[in-house]
């Protein structure tokens, strides 16, 4: 294969999308849908995305230091070890800290459950000119809040509508939704949890109760199923991202991140003042000091 064609044949805005059908149980986490090379392109491909992601990222924060209300708001799930962190450090880490909101969402603290569950995610959501990113989201009160019944199905049961409901408002705001669901196959799952206790260096990484997770496999991937048939709209579709291969996933997350931001339309602000004017103060200034 000449190297031009180890590329994106498909764009995964596209591909990865859930459309009416999709089927967790068949989908195969190995698969590196729509792109045409391996782990080395992908390194290429990367830098090379990561270059024009970082400059999208720099006009959207200019933008917000202007008159700009837009921002972005990725949003990651997955099971344990599906790579959430290392979307951080690697997709997300390649552009300018300054311009991202970063936010984890564990289990709720006592304050946060005093208030409703979307509270905490309302509060976290990116102000004008940033990327905000959720590692995990308010998702989890449909995932791990049903498969443990941690309230009663009829409640449950209600947040899919409610979830999009408020996501249509978020993205009448200004904030563009991009939402990434990285699904690793049960066999994987096992390899990496059983890598993170052989390498002392990923034992801060291992937690026992990850285990006790996995018991709950086939509950999950109803749930997740759910979140699937039920969320995924016109302003805030889900994508389903391969994430048994790391390489494959931190690509494509990095591309749907590039095209959300190439598909505003970013051009840099106007200067608030008259450049000739300045240019000329400036001038006057090299000649009388
Ligand atoms: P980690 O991402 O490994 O730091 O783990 C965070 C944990 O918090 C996971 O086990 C999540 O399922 C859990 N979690 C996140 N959101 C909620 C929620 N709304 N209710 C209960 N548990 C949650
Ligand atoms: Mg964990």
């Amino acid at each position: 294969m000449g190297k031009k064609d180890r590329e994106w044949r498909e764009s995964p805005t596209d591909t990865l999308r859930v459309t009416p059908g999709f089927s967790i149980a068949t989908f195969d986490c190995a698969s590196t849908p729509g792109f045409t090379g391996d782990h080395d392109d992908a390194a290429l491909f990367m830098e090379r995305r990561g270059v024009a992601l970082s400059e999208l990222q720099e006009r959207l924060f200019a933008a917000g230091r202007s008159d700009g209300t837009r921002s972005v708001l990725l949003v990651i799930q997955g099971m344990d070890t599906s790579g959430k962190g290392g979307i951080m450090r690697h997709v997300v880490g390649m552009v300018d800290p300054q311009g991202v909101q970063h936010q984890s969402f564990g289990v709720p603290t006592e304050d946060e459950k005093s208030h409703h569950y979307l509270w905490r995610i309302e509060n976290a959501l990116p102000t004008p000119g940033h990327i905000g990113v959720f590692d995990r989201s308010h998702y989890e009160d449909v995932l791990v809040v049903r498969v443990h019944n941690y309230v009663e199905p009829s409640v449950w049961g209600e947040r899919y509508d409610e979830i999009n409901a408020w996501e249509a408002r978020v993205a009448a705001s200004g904030i563009r939704i991009v939402k990434c669901a990285l699904m690793v196959s049960k066999a994987e799952q096992l390899n990496r949890l059983e890598e993170r206790l052989e390498r002392a260096d990923k034992h801060w990484k291992y937690n026992p109760h990850d285990l006790d997770e996995r018991a709950s496999w086939d509950a999950y991937m109803e749930a997740y199923q759910a979140v699937f048939d039920r969320c995924s709209t016109e302003n805030a579709p889900w994508h389903v991202i391969p994430a048994d291969n790391k390489w494959y996933a931190r690509l494509a997350v990095t591309e749907l991140l590039t095209q959300a931001l190439e598909a505003m339309d970013l051009t840099w602000p106007a200067a608030k003042f008259d450049v000739e004017v300045e240019r000329q103060r400036i001038a006057h200034l090299r000649d009388s000091e």
